[in-house]
């Protein structure tokens, strides 16, 4: 590819919305941009590194057998009716009525579609085990979408469906996903960790999360490094809100003080007219995260319609009243608890962990909204044991003490057994002619995530690093005055061909631009290497070398600059 016939939009200063790195620098490398909340286009290099996580994803699921199909985004609410999904998956689902209004969803998740396939083609266990995979656009209306395209509400996921006569075999072919994961993280060059997201010890688990692991992640992991123990603290937590710190210890990390604040008070502050029944909703916008008290029992669409009647208008809490109410900093405030008459922070999260779960109370007692309770939300009593970890604890497994960290959530498998099979009847007929029940995994991958996650992992201050696997480019070419210099051209452009030839996806900076700034926007692509032409070096029958981590450039023979690179 050459610069000057390719579309190049780099800025020196990210949007000041952006709050991670992986976020700014992807906005100011120019890979995407911003529709609406949650909603990106992928500009061209964003989506060469999208298609490269794409492809090792595709590779990986083909060699382990997977098969690759392609589902419709659009969904007929009906199926949803049929898994009872449409009333149990809550706000996060995308609802739509066609011309006739009948009801369909923007499919956040596949289960229904594919076991729909699966029970009208399958009739024997001769057919059986099936894996069927798919790399498609998803939609969730997240409550929250924030870090660009981490939590997007349109995003690319690798969603896959096993069927199964049997559970044994369904648990074959979830190690061979525990491991096709495995392999896929490593080759995209990703630091990672593999958690329970139930119980806790890897192999006896019904469920497993891939984590990237970084500061900025939004889940807590715990693991315990003299053993192979590790899940995820806060799917945990989210499990028992009402027992979370109640002994007083000191939670996951920066603790804020929990504080009561009267209803009353925050009412009148925010100018709201308080009925009896209010409950608190922590609602996260682009922006900001707001406090907002609603009353009755109005759904998280109704409020974003503005569609409440009494409270019209309503107004959010800015993040500085949020802070005076509640003690503590917008970005550690913990579940909100509202009962008659109080308000107050049981616990310390991340805003972010909120945005997975809103918890209000009322005189009912605690809600958990936003999950998928289809899937995420295993037996309370299963992850009792790693409930209130903090760091140097004693390991479940007894074999250590645990340790915690940060980590984005970019995978997750899934045992689902014959949830959705019996739901949907899926069945098949077995050696006896009988008719049996098919027993169903499921596999995600964050496609799009992946490449927000890979570039907190991997930055510095001039821009991303991305591993070779996924980079848009292997390498960049920048001659010093490719119009002003027939001899830069000459050998700028051989070598272009060259490695073109050799199958290297190679970028040539043809732009005319000051060496500075071509210098400055190959580093912030973050293409792994560079090759500098310039009649000095090439005098010397020399070309100028620079990997994107090295602290110096060398100098390379011209003559073997493709067998270098390569
Ligand atoms: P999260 O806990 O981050 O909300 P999830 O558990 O709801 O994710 P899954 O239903 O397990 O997500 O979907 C499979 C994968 O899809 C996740 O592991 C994650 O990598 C990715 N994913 C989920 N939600 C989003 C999103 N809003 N934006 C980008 N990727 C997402
Ligand atoms: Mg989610
Ligand atoms: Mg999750
Ligand atoms: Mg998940």
């Amino acid at each position: 590819m050459r610069t000057s016939k390719y579309f190049i939009s780099t800025l020196k200063e990210a949007p000041s919305d952006a709050e991670i790195v992986s976020h700014k620098l992807m906005l100011r490398a120019g890979l995407i941009k911003r529709l609406a909340g949650g909603i990106y286009t992928w500009m061209p290099i964003g989506l060469r590194i999208l298609r490269k996580v794409e492809n090792v994803i595709r590779e990986e699921m083909d060699r382990a057998g997977a098969i690759e199909l392609s589902m419709p985004a659009v969904q007929p609410g009906e199926l949803w009716q049929e898994s009872g999904r449409w009333e149990k998956y809550g706000p996060e689902l995308l609802r739509l009525k066609d011309r006739h209004q009948r009801d369909f969803v923007i499919g956040p998740t596949h289960e229904e579609v594919i076991t729909d396939v699966v029970r009208k083609e399958v009739r024997s266990y001769r057919q059986l085990p099936l894996h069927f995979y798919q790399i498609q656009m998803k939609f969730r209306d997240e409550i929250r979408p924030r870090f660009g395209v981490m939590r997007g509400r349109e995003f690319l996921m690798k969603d896959g469906y096993s069927f199964h006569t049997n559970f044994e075999d369904l648990q074959r072919e979830y190690r061979n996903m525990f491991e096709t994961y495995s392999r896929i993280f490593e080759r995209l060059g990703l630091k990672f960790r593999a958690v329970a997201a139930d119980t806790g010890s890897i192999g006896g688990s019904g469920s497993h999360e891939f984590h990237v692991l970084a500061d900025s992640g939004e889940d807590a992991l715990a693991y315990c490094p003299a053993s192979d123990y590790a899940a995820n603290v806060e799917l945990a937590e989210a499990l028992a809100p009402s027992a979370a710190r109640q002994d007083g210890r000191q939670p996951l990390e920066k603790v804020a003080t929990p504080k009561r604040t009267r209803c009353e008070d925050v009412a009148s502050f925010l100018q709201l007219p308080l009925t009896k029944t209010v409950k608190a909703i922590a609602v996260m916008h682009d922006d900001a995260f707001s406090l907002l008290l609603i009353r009755g029992d109005h759904t998280l669409n109704e409020i974003k319609a503005g569609k409440l009647p009494g409270l019209d208008p309503f107004r959010f809490a800015t993040d500085a009243e949020v802070e005076r109410f509640l003690g503590c900093k917008p970005g550690y405030i913990g579940p909100v608890v509202i009962d008659r008459a109080n308000i107050r922070v049981i616990a310390d999260r991340s805003v972010a962990a909120m945005s997975d779960f809103v918890c209000g109370a009322n005189e009912e007692g605690y809600h958990l909204t936003g999950v998928n309770f289809a899937r995420d939300l295993p037996e309370p009593d299963l992850v009792a044991d790693i409930r209130n970890v903090v760091a140097g604890d004693p390991s479940p497994d007894g074999k250590g003490v645990l340790e915690l960290c940060r980590g984005i959530e970019v995978g997750h498998i899934f045992q689902l057994r014959q949830k959705y099979a019996e739901a949907l009847n899926c069945a098949f007929l077995d050696e006896n002619s009988q008719s049996q029940i098919m027993e169903m995994g499921c596999y995600g991958i964050g496609v799009s995530r992946i490449v927000g996650a890979a570039i907190e992992q991997w930055h510095d201050d001039r821009g991303c690093i991305f591993p070779p696997a996924i980079a848009p480019f292997t390498v960049c070419i920048v001659p010093m005055g490719y119009s002003k210099s027939a001899a830069v051209k000459a050998a700028a452009d051989t070598l272009y061909a060259d490695l073109q030839a050799a199958g290297v996806d190679v970028l040539l900076d043809d732009r005319n631009e000051r060496p500075g700034v071509m210098f400055a926007d190959m580093e912030l692509i973050g293409i792994p290497h560079r090759v500098v032409v310039g009649d000095r070096g090439l005098a010397e029958g020399k070309l100028e070398y620079k990997g994107r981590t090295d602290s110096d450039a060398q100098m390379i023979p011209a003559a073997d600059a493709v067998g270098f690179l390569k």
